[in-house]
């Protein structure tokens, strides 16, 4: 297969590209395209084999549900068999935004969407491109990361051409994404609203619109293993996720001593033969003195380390590091989801100074 590669990025946007991958769409194929977050791998929520398919190119084990990228509201209401009060506040508060609701689903949503699960991830994503595609296709879209599983979400459209070229039918090129992570996901089945994946929409901004919210225990970890020894709800939190080619550490303390001592590790490793990385911020690069040294952002933007996250791990996967350093990136509002995906992908090796 071909996978034909549309350029969306002018405005206005190119229709007859949205028109042509719509028609793909319906026809069951499958389109990456950009959202806010990070690019999805798109295909007809409520078709049962393109929902296979998407399984498929991404090597994705298939008890892993997908989320539904709708365009209205009422959308939400066509596929959910009990819709609580707050799903209408949250959308109201968010949507279309970076929050993905798991409500109760009806027979509208096939189990081969939902990983076999009677409940349905469902989320508005706010980027122009995926809502044209939404509603210029008339599909609601069933839309995981476009990545090979196991790989960092792409954030460009390159890395999902990397990653599933010849896969899939056609990837809408629409530049660079906002956010960089993937969205936060709560739980509206049980009584109170509960965390399964932290995001850009965080705890207090949940609190503000619906009073209580809980965490999943399954996703508090230490470096032990999770503090509860509960499963994570969201079969995607379960899986062993991306680990990049060379060992990473966290090293957090104030920043003169992280500084000094990523140096110093730096040296040691670069004395036995090994090829170092280090991500750093705009305000610490210059003083490290070795190694491949790559600037995430600015800690006064914390958007931009959000944004610049998994874009780094790729290139040092392509560099081919043995060992990565990075500082910690515990920031007021998006730090608990940045820190989140780095302690995973550190396999939650950390060195507090
Ligand atoms: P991705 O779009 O690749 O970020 O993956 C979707 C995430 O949503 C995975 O972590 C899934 O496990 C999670 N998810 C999707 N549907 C549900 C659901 N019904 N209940 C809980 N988690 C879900
Ligand atoms: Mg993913």
């Amino acid at each position: 297969m071909i996978t034909k590669v549309m350029d969306v990025t002018g405005e206005p946007i190119n229709i007859e590209h949205i028109k042509e991958a719509s028609q793909i769409l319906k026809n069951g194929g499958l389109v990456a395209f950009p959202t806010e977050t990070v690019y999805g791998l798109g295909g007809d929520a409520t078709d049962k084999e393109a929902s296979r398919k998407i399984y498929q190119a991404k090597g994705r084990p298939s008890d892993n549900p997908l989320i539904v990228h709708i365009s209205k509201f009422e959308q939400l209401e066509s596929i959910s068999s009990q819709l609580p009060e707050t799903a209408k506040k949250l959308a109201d508060a968010f949507w279309p935004g970076p929050l993905t609701m798991v409500v109760n689903k009806n027979e509208v949503i096939p189990y081969e969407t939902t990983g076999g699960l009677d409940t349905v991830a469902v989320r508005m994503p706010n980027n122009p491109v995926a809502l044209s595609l939404i509603n210029e296709s008339g599909c609601m879209i069933a839309a995981p990361s476009a990545n090979t599983s196991g790989r960092p979400s792409p954030t460009k459209a390159s890395h999902v051409y990397e990653d599933l070229a010849g896969k899939i039918d056609a990837i809408l090129d629409g530049g660079s994404v906002d956010i960089g992570l993937e969205s936060t996901i709560v739980d509206l089945t049980e009584d109170v609203v509960t965390i399964l994946r932290p995001g850009y929409i965080n705890m207090e901004m949940l609190k503000e619109v619906v009073g209580e919210v809980k965490i999943d225990p399954g996703i508090v970890y230490n470096d032990k293993g999770t503090t509860s020894g509960a499963r994570p709800k969201a079969p995607g939190m379960r899986y062993k996720h991306y680990a990049p080619k060379g060992d990473l550490t966290i090293v957090s303390g104030e920043e003169q001593k992280v500084v000094s001592a990523i140096n110093d590790m730096t040296a040691t490793d670069m004395k036995n033969g090994k090829k170092v990385g280090i991500i750093a911020t705009a305000a610490t690069a210059e003083k490290y003195t070795a190694g491949s040294i790559l600037v995430i952002g600015n800690r006064d933007d914390e958007k931009s380390i959000a944004h610049n996250l998994y874009d780094i791990l790729r290139q040092f996967d392509e560099i081919g590091v043995d060992i990565i350093y990075s500082e910690s990136f515990a920031t007021p509002h998006i730090g608990q989801a940045i820190m989140n995906r780095l302690l995973k992908a550190a396999g939650q090796k950390t060195i507090e100074l």
